[in-house]
């Protein structure tokens, strides 16, 4: 295929192993109804670490990466309302809006734009061989494609090292708290880790008024983090009587929604727990392996409580990201406090180590 580019890509060969900066991954030439954006801004999200450490559902070797921003460098075909050089935040979901599933408004399930692990077409070459895209996406580079319809235009009053954190973890956070769980200021809710998307969803939460925002984290420097953000407690995970301290925020009745974004057997029985009866916890992390939801299938029954996913927080990108970014510039989503260091890419394992040790809160790489 003719027009491919030669660039600089953080590649993984091998889970567990660091990844390593290479300059000659290929990447196709954008075709009709896609752009390619030259990354300027690239996130740390936690679930590309769970994917370096193993087991991948992607073939290796595979570009990680899938919370960024940067420039439209070309189209494949008409530009649909695009300029070249517009800054744009890409997502992982491009909405068909046409779909089975788009036309009942689950727009992350888009029949046209949701790949599933290992199925995605190869767009990404290294000597010929192919080279995945992580999460279809593949942000730890110098260039990705993206369909125009999971791009959004950034707007002068927000960073781009702010648009990046809004194409994973403020989507997500911002679409669990309001298309999922439909939180207002009436609502309780408690926060099962506190790593970026934890955090930003107590950020969310804040913003729709919610009265009662509980955190549980063992890091101290987040837990500090979401009092900083306006929770109103926030309590150790090893607290042995974190549940009890937790209830009593509530009256004893439990909350109206429990988010976990561990999403482990042990965090989603605590979750359910932490649940009022007729209430709703909402599982968003990504563990390597699958787990099965702790507790017990009587307390979701006769207390009559949910237990719902939430991928990408059933995000609408055309839709939901301009609301993001509209909060941002009227100061009441400070996103930017999410952002604890920038690293040039090529300090890509530095970034992964911080994230091990529980530092920061997201890093963002910077090409
Ligand atoms: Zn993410
Ligand atoms: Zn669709």
């Amino acid at each position: 295929m003719t027009g491919r580019r030669m660039m600089r890509a953080a590649l993984l060969e091998a889970c567990g192993q660091p990844l390593r900066i290479v300059d000659d991954v290929e990447i196709d030439a954008p075709r009709p109804g896609e752009a390619l954006v030259r990354i300027t801004h690239s996130g740390v999200c936690h679930t590309d670490l769970t994917i370096i450490e193993g087991p991948s559902p992607f073939a290796l070797p595979v570009v990680m990466g899938h919370e960024a921003a940067g420039e439209i460098v070309a189209f494949g075909g008409p530009s649909d309302g695009f300029a070249l050089g517009d800054r744009v935040v890409v997502s992982i979901r491009a909405p068909c809006d046409d779909c089975f599933f788009c036309k009942r408004d689950q727009p992350v399930l888009c029949e046209k734009s949701a790949v599933r692990p290992g199925e995605g077409e190869v767009r990404l070459w290294r000597g010929g061989q192919p080279v995945s895209r992580g999460l279809n996406l593949g942000a730890f580079a110098e260039y990705v494609l993206v369909p125009l319809r999971g791009m959004v235009r950034v707007p002068d009053a927000v960073s781009m090292a702010e648009a990046a954190v809004c194409g994973c973890a403020m989507q997500t956070a911002m679409g669990s708290v309001v298309n999922v769980a439909d939180c207002d200021q009436t609502t309780t809710a408690c926060v099962i880790g506190l790593g970026g998307v934890g955090l930003a969803i107590v950020m969310a939460l804040k913003t729709v008024g919610a009265r009662q925002v509980t955190g549980i984290d063992p890091v101290e420097v987040r837990r500090a983090t979401a009092q900083g953000l306006g929770a109103n407690l926030t309590l150790a995970a090893d607290d042995q009587g974190k549940l009890a301290k937790a209830l009593k925020a509530t009256d004893g009745r439990g909350f109206d929604t429990v988010f976990d974004c561990v999403a482990s057997s042990a965090t989603s029985a605590e979750a359910l727990t932490l649940a009022r009866p007729g209430g709703e916890v909402v599982l968003i992390g990504v563990t390597s392996t699958p787990q099965a939801p702790g507790g017990s299938t009587m307390e979701l029954v006769m207390r009559h409580k949910r237990l719902t996913g939430s991928f990408l927080g059933n995000a609408h990108t055309g839709r939901d990201i301009p609301i993001i970014f509209e909060a941002i510039r009227a100061g009441t989503l400070p996103v930017a406090r999410l952002i604890t260091h920038t690293l040039p890419l090529e300090r890509i394992n530095d970034a992964l180590d911080l994230m091990r040790r529980g530092e920061g809160v997201r890093t963002i790489l910077t090409l």
